[in-house]
This record gives structure tokens, sequence and C-alpha cells, in this order.
């Protein structure tokens, strides 16, 4: 068989892969799920015309000539309903998020306003003053600006106004009913990723529950006699089983907590045993033992119980021999046994089909263009990928190798933000060429701000 292009698998995997059903989690549980159905509105948002600013609803039609001085009728705080209507040379006090009662059509913020009072002796004239519509044309010599004791309220011997500064159009600071939504509209459609300002818009429409695409079930299975489990004790001649640990919290990094079926030895009756075990998850990932040694069942073994395999090669360093096959109810991953090759594997093939399971529709990880460092040698006819670390530069990124790649070499892994691709026709990149890099976790935060005020 004609080994596949990375690309080829990849798509041969999402090919084979179906978003899985729905089911309900409680909306403090769903961040980072995918919706499974539209969201709509169940009321209009605000559900009236409402205040923007903290400051007075006025007739805008009284502001032809400023400064203008109109009389305070009442004082309409959020939550509050609006008493009166607004007649000529009246205004209300209104708070940000407050309904703007009837007769008004704009809102002046306080900052555009001074408070005035009217003297006590001089009430009574004034008072008829002002029903013939108070203006700026008033007598002056009437109005004395607000002391803070008056506007505290702790004094009531006088009549309340405002002197308005500007002048508005109709709808100034106002936010109209149903600006932020109408109610009946679908606000948030299926497929849609649940962050935390989606949250925000489903606690607004009361989404207590939210129907969400089902997380895949995850089974983990390393193999080989060599591998000593983290509870034993330490034997020199043993390899760590590093792979459990390492695909878990891969799995884990797309938010799903996987089930760790433990270490079979190379043994067709034993891997049998684990491997039933690991089909009866969605998606089971099995390290190591892939290859063509004479010790290397995996294949054979998932093959005799019913998995049909879809390829089990792909032309990529590291990572070779990676093996894709399913069930009617499981796919099942062969990941090379090699540290970095089965990381590699997951981030190429496994963590795309988890994502498009889940929902999402972006599935594969952010590229960005680097400048290498150094010369890079690669052998045309496979895609490589490199471990690199970046560093900011200028507008950019400098990616450089993490050192020895050998795909044992597990550090080379935990010491990258990156995975440096060289495409399989290229013989070799040189130092100050552009690559394409993967970013792995991480690297989403940066250690500046990345931008200046
Ligand atoms: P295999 O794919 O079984 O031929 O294994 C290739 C290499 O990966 C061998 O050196 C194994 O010891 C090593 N290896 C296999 N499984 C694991 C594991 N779970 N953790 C760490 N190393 C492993
Ligand atoms: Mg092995």
């Amino acid at each position: 068989m004609e080994h596949l292009s990375v690309a080829d698998a990849q798509q041969c995997v999402l090919e084979s892969v179906a978003v899985l059903g729905a089911e309900p989690v409680k909306l403090e549980q769903s961040l980072g799920r995918v919706l499974a159905e539209d969201v709509r509105a169940n009321r209009d948002l605000p559900p009236y015309d409402v205040s923007a600013m903290d400051g007075y609803a006025v007739r805008s039609a009284d502001l032809e000539q400023v400064p203008a001085i109109l009389t305070i009728i009442e004082d309409i705080r959020a939550g509050d309903m609006p008493a009166k209507a607004v007649q000529d040379g009246q205004c209300a006090r209104i708070m940000t998020g407050a309904p703007v009662p009837d007769g008004a059509d704009a809102v002046i913020r306080v900052e555009d306003t001074q408070l005035v009072s009217i003297g006590g002796p001089l009430l009574n004239p004034l008072m008829k003053q002002l029903a013939n519509r108070l203006s700026p044309q008033a007598d002056k010599s009437l109005v004395v600006p607000h002391t803070e004791e008056e506007a505290n309220g702790k004094s009531n011997s006088l009549l309340e106004a405002v002197q308005i500064n500007v002048a508005v159009k109709p709808g100034n600071d106002i936010r109209p009913q149903g600006e932020g939504m109408r109610n009946g509209d679908v606000v948030l459609a299926a497929g849609t990723e649940i962050t935390p300002g989606v949250i925000g818009v489903l606690a607004t429409v009361k989404c207590a529950q939210v129907q969400v695409v089902r997380h895949p079930r995850v089974a983990i299975l390393s193999t080989g006699n060599e591998l000593e489990d983290m509870d034993d004790p330490v034997d020199p001649n043993k390899i760590p089983d590093s792979n459990s640990y390492a695909l878990m919290a891969q799995v884990q990094a797309l938010g799903i907590e996987p089930a760790l079926l433990g270490i079979a030895r190379d043994d067709p009756v034993e891997l049998a045993e684990y491997l039933q075990r690991g089909l009866r998850f969605d998606v089971l990932l099995v390290s190591g033992g892939t290859s063509v040694g004479v010790h290397d069942y995996v294949r054979p073994t998932i093959e005799a119980l019913g998995v049909q395999m879809k390829f089990w090669r792909v032309a990529m360093k590291p990572g070779h021999p990676v093996a894709f096959g399913s069930t009617a109810d499981t796919f099942v991953f062969g990941l090379p046994g090699n540290p970095v090759s089965s990381m590699v594997c997951f981030e190429e093939f496994v963590a795309p089909a988890l994502r498009r399971m889940m929902g999402h529709a972006r599935l594969y990880r952010r590229t960005i263009a680097a400048r290498l460092t150094h010369n890079v040698r690669q052998q045309a006819g496979r895609t490589e990928f490199i471990r690199v670390t970046l560093v900011k530069e200028g507008g950019g990124y400098a990616a450089t190798s993490t050192g020895a790649q050998g795909s044992g070499m597990l550090l080379s892994m935990a010491r990258a933000d990156g995975l440096m691709v060289v495409p399989a026709e290229s013989t070799g990149v040189a130092a100050g060429e552009q690559v394409t890099v993967q970013l792995l976790d991480g690297t989403v935060f940066q250690d500046d701000a990345g931008f200046r005020e």
C-alpha cells in the first residue's frame, strides 16, 4: 500500500467521523461545549426604550435654544416605571437602563447639565412662568445654581430645575427597545462554541440548561512488555509508560476526560482483552505495537476484533507507523509507541477527529508564519514536524528547533511552542526562510500585551 500523505490521512479521518448527538448540560457546566440547537431570544431587550446614560429625559424640541432651563418632574431609576409624561419645559431625571418616559424623545447626560434652584419668594411667579414653558429667555436672576446641600436633597423648599447646556437630536442616548435582541430571533446558531460571551447571552435568554453536542468517550491503552506502570517500582530495565499520560493530557486539553486502560503486554490474548474493553468507547487510542515488528500485534488483533483498517502508514516523520480504523461504534487510532510520534499523530489526526465529533467547525491547530533561524535538512517524500520554540521578532516570529529531534526524545516536545511543518516535497529549509508553525497549547498567551497605547 502506498503511504498516504498527511493531508490525505487527515481527510480520511475527517470523512469517517461525524458530529455526535446532543445532551443537556447545566449552563454552569457548558463552557467550551458546542450548541446542538439554535437558541432564540425570549423577549425584546431592552424591553422598552431606555436611557443609555445617567442624565435627563427631555423633549428635544425644548432645546432649540441652549442653555435652557427645564423643571424636573420625577426621578426614574433603573427598575422603576415612569409615573408621568414629560410636557413642554419639563424633564425627568433618569438613570442608565431606566425606561424613557412618555413625551421625552432624548436623553442629556448629566455632564452636559447643571442643577439650579429657583428661589423661595419668587417661587410662585416663576411657577407661572414655567407653566408658560420656561426658556432661556426667562428672568435669569430668578435662577441660582444649586448648592451641594440642595443637590443632596436636604432642602425641598425649592423648585428643582436643571439647566441644559447642549442641544440634541431626537433619540440621543436612548437605547431603543429590541436593540440588543428581538423576541423570537435566533441569537445563537447550532454549532456555536460556548465562550464566556456566549454564556452571557444564554443567561440573558434564561437558558439554565443547554442542549450541547455530546463529548466522545475516549479510552487510552499503552502496549509493550518493556513498559513500567506509574505505580510499579523503578526498574532500570524498563521504560516508564509516558504515552498514557501525555495522551491523557492532550485529550484533556480538548475538554474531554479520558479513561486510562493501563498497559497490555505484547501477547495477542491479553491484548485482545484490553482492546475489547477499549472498543466499548467512542474512540480508542492504542499506543505502541503498530509497526511491522514480529511482536507488533496491535493491527492483526484489532482486525480480528472486527476493526476495519482505513490506513496504517502515513508519509510523515515522526509518526510514520500510525494506523486508523473503525467498527460500527468505535474509531481506533493505532499510535506509534515512540512518545513524540504518538503526540504528533494525536495533534494531526486525533485532535481534529475529536473536535469534529464534538461539533466544532474549527478543527485544526492555529498556524503562524515564522522565520527559521537555522538550516534544516530533510529527506523529501514525507512531511516532517519539527518541534520549535517561538520568539517574537518585529511584527512576526522567529522559530528555532528545540534541539535533538529523535522521536523518543520527549523533552523536544516538552520544550516546544509549536510544530514546524516541513512539506513532503521540500529537501530542506535555509536559515531566514519563512516556515509554517502549528501552535501547541500555551501559546495562546504571550508575555507582553502586544500593543502600545
Ligand atoms: P513500538 O511502537 O511498540 O515499537 O514502540 C516504539 C518505542 O516506543 C519503543 O522504544 C517503546 O519502548 C516506546 N514506547 C512504546 N510505548 C510507550 C509508552 N507507552 N510510553 C513510553 N514509551 C513507549
Ligand atoms: Mg512495542
